[in-house]
């Protein structure tokens, strides 16, 4: 569904990502880590051109995204995105929020959208906020109704990006939940997640990063009980 081809990044001289050869299938959830700097938040970024390459090409569903002429805002509204901040739009009521983007991109009529907001946020568990604004929510309400959002254009696809690192601890395990469920769903998945419980149940496959390069990758099981690089076995002993 994903498909990275020698794809390589650079910021002026630094290279950022090195070589990325690696594909993710339809219903599988990957969590890529590595540790800071290494070029998670990048790689993730270049599935939805927020971050352009300069070497190789990127598939998502057999296109070649990176191609010149390409519809970037096309390409964009068939990939969810949540961030770590929330970027909810602060002048807009949730149920707005969450309408905003189908009705203008017209894939939804004002009545269908507000359907669908519903029994979005109903998923999310905020359904009673729908009139709310997002200062009057929590932060992980924030994040919940962010997911919600993302999925009102009925992406294939889900990018999260440490979407709970700037959640204080009691809100992490809500937003989780959340994520947990649509994994059970069949959603495809990308999450950059620093949240080790959440890739030893959920994932089906891990990336370990390093340097701008993907040095593992295996299932959970394999990753964390028999981690094959020094790189990652000293980075999984670091943040047990
Ligand atoms: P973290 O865990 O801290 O979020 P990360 O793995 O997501 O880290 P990236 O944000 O992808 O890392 O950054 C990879 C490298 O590229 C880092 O060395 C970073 O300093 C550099 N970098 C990121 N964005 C830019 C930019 N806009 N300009 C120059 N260098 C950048
Ligand atoms: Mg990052």
């Amino acid at each position: 569904m994903i498909n990275f081809v020698d794809v390589n990044k650079w910021y002026g001289d630094y290279q950022a990502l090195a070589d990325i050869n690696a594909n993710v299938k339809r219903g599988e959830v990957l969590v890529v880590c590595g540790p800071s700097g290494s070029g998670k938040s990048t790689l993730i970024r270049t599935i939805n051109r927020l971050e352009p390459i300069q070497k190789g090409w990127i598939e998502v569903n057999g296109e070649d995204i990176t191609r010149k002429g390409a519809n970037v805002d096309e390409q964009r509204s068939h990939i969810g995105f949540v961030f770590q901040q929330f970027n909810l739009f602060p002048h807009l009521s949730v149920l707005d929020n969450v309408t905003l983007a189908p009705v203008m991109l017209k894939r939804a009529t004002k009545s269908q959208a507000h359907d669908q907001a519903l029994a979005l946020l109903e998923k999310v568990g905020l359904a009673h906020k729908a009139q709310s604004y997002p200062s009057q929510l929590s932060g992980g309400q924030q994040q919940r109704v962010a997911i919600a959002r993302a999925l009102a254009m009925n992406p294939p696809v889900m990018l999260f990006d440490e979407p709970t690192s700037a959640l204080d601890p009691e809100m992490v395990g809500e937003v989780l939940q959340v994520m947990k469920a649509l994994a059970r769903e069949g959603m495809t998945m990308v999450c950059v997640t620093h949240e080790m419980g959440f890739a030893r149940e959920v994932a089906d496959t891990v990336w370990f990063m390093d340097a701008g390069r993907i040095v593992e990758t295996g299932t959970p099981e394999d990753f964390f009980n028999q981690p094959k690089s020094p790189r990652a076995q000293k980075f999984l002993a670091e943040i047990r």
